[in-house]
């Protein structure tokens, strides 16, 4: 067994098994992971047959709509107009930005997905390249966006320090990713449809995406209320 990939500490206690993976609790920090961890090969396998676009092409402007009420609500703490969307999918946030009144763009590993995002929403900005990419040139940020992205990444720690240096002086980080520690979740996690390894290789709690982001160089972490098991967390 090896350590918890946020906090490094030591072997987890078992938390169950889906589909032929098994998955541990950390002790210290209380992520959730699966161990072994799919190899990057193994990944690459997956994700080459995996485009979400479909499934998220349709109800597109329900979808719009509702990213536009989240941004609304970020925007009243941010400051400044330079809006990015770290793993934007088709774009459907980038364009819900763009009508808030940002300047935005959208990023994605997935170029499938991107060459998507461009033909949908040709008055946004999309670039087919990696967070690590993008922080490594020195662009920065007013509000970095990344919606249901984390709990995809075999390595969260080396994720977040790339999103730390997008994030401009007084710019501040909203990410969302499922609540494994949500009340209608603690009850059966099972019956929570997030539980999808090796699509979903870590799953969050308060405490644990808290930690994993102070450790990353946040000072700042709160959690917007939620009435589904899905964290909304601001930071700074
Ligand atoms: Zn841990």
């Amino acid at each position: 067994m090896s350590m918890c990939p946020s906090c490094a500490a030591g072997p987890g206690r078992p938390f169950g098994h889906k589909d032929g993976f098994s998955l541990y609790t950390c002790e210290t920090c209380e992520l959730t992971y699966v161990d072994p961890m799919p190899t990057t090969a193994e990944l690459s396998e997956f994700y080459r047959e995996y485009h979400k676009t479909g499934q998220y092409r349709q109800k597109l402007d329900s979808k719009v709509r509702r990213a536009r009420r989240r941004i609304r609500r970020v925007k009243r703490r941010a400051v400044g107009s330079r809006f990015i969307d770290v793993g934007c999918n088709i774009g459907f946030a980038v364009e819900a930005a763009r009508q808030c009144g940002f300047e935005a763009l959208g990023i994605d590993i997935d170029a499938v997905a991107i060459d998507e995002a461009r033909s949908l929403f040709s008055d946004c900005r999309f670039e087919h390249c990696s967070v690590e990419a993008v922080a490594a040139s020195g662009q920065q940020y007013d509000v970095v966006y990344c919606s249901e992205v984390i709990e995809h990444l075999p390595d969260v720690a080396v994720f977040l320090q790339a999103i730390r240096k997008l994030v401009a002086e007084h710019g501040l980080v909203f990410i969302t990713t499922p609540d494994l520690g949500h009340r209608s979740v603690r009850r059966d996690p099972y019956a929570a449809d997030f539980i999808r390894p090796p699509e979903h290789l870590l799953y969050f709690t308060r405490r644990s995406i808290e930690r994993v982001m102070r450790r990353q160089g946040f000072t700042r972490v709160r959690f917007q209320q939620s009435l589904k098991p899905t964290l909304k967390v601001l930071a700074r």
